[in-house]
């Protein structure tokens, strides 16, 4: 049987020596759930070759069915992660012309300038990869199939990671899950302080949901909250996620808060 497990890799040394939050992994694993992946493992890494190659195969090895690394994607020597990946997958590395065509055309110079050392490295992908421009920043995501992993690789700048994340992997993910998972939107009349509560003990009653409230998305008038449903034992995710609305309506009644589907007025 196929394995579903979603893991995220944060590479980078300055990650594992105390200099930057991981807050890509945070974030990530926050947006993989919502779109229906169930992530199993999050590893952080130095810019170290070796652990890298080690580690990614090990992942490969647990046949984890999406692999998304953030990081060492940057100009300098020490970014290395294509070189691991294609190392991974068996390839060898090259800097494909639509990357910097696409560089230049949106930096408005030529070629030629956007073939500048360190863009070319930051243009520089595994051979066997699908390439996906980055909306928001320079170095390009792009996936490599090994085995069963889908391997994506994004840039480390929590900016890029979010702008490649919603424009290329979000849709995959929730295409792949799809079967397996259901999602609803809805609005709470309650601040987040109130509302984290009663999205635990929903989350406690019913493992399969997962309850992510939007607080810089919220108004006066109401608070808006995905419950996801994952479904594990052959019960229809439909099924799972009336449960897991009915019981997120329920505990809010219990404290004189109301669950809408619909946005309320004003918000
Ligand atoms: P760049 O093209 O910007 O060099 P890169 O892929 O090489 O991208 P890094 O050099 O590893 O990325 O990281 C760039 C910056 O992004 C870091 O200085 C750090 O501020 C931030 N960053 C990297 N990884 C993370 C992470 N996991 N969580 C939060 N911030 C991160
Ligand atoms: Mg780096």
């Amino acid at each position: 049987m196929r394995n579903d497990d979603v893991e995220i890799f944060a590479i980078g040394t300055e990650l594992v020596t105390g200099l930057i939050l991981d807050t890509n992994s945070h974030w990530l694993a926050g947006e993989v759930a919502v779109a229906g992946g169930d992530v199993r493992r999050i590893t952080a890494l130095a810019d170290d070759f070796d652990a890298l190659t080690a580690e990614l195969r090990a992942a490969v090895g647990r046949r984890a069915r999406v692999i998304i690394t953030t990081g060492g994607l940057g100009p300098t020597p020490d970014d290395l992660t294509v070189e691991a990946v294609a190392e991974l997958a068996g390839c060898g590395i090259h800097t494909p012309r639509d990357v910097l065509e696409d560089y230049a055309r949106r930096r408005g110079i030529s070629l030629e300038e956007a073939s500048s050392p360190p863009r070319l490295k930051m243009g520089t992908v595994p051979a066997a990869a699908r390439v996906h421009l980055n909306p928001v920043g320079w170095a390009p995501c792009f996936m490599v199939q090994v085995e069963d992993s889908s391997v994506w690789c994004m840039p480390g700048p929590p900016r890029e990671v979010q702008g490649c994340f919603r424009a290329h992997i979000q849709p995959v993910i929730e295409r792949m899950f799809a079967g397996q998972s259901a999602r609803l939107r809805v609005f709470i009349d309650a601040h987040e302080s109130e509302t984290s509560p009663l999205m635990q003990s929903v989350m406690r009653r019913i493992p399969a949901a997962y309850l992510k409230a939007y607080v810089g998305m919220s108004s006066p008038e109401g608070l808006p909250v995905d419950i996801v449903v994952r479904s594990e034992d052959g019960v229809a995710p439909k099924e799972l996620l009336q449960q897991a609305y009915d019981e997120f309506c329920a505990v809010a009644a219990e404290s004189g808060k109301t669950v809408t589907m619909e946005a309320p007025a004003g918000s």
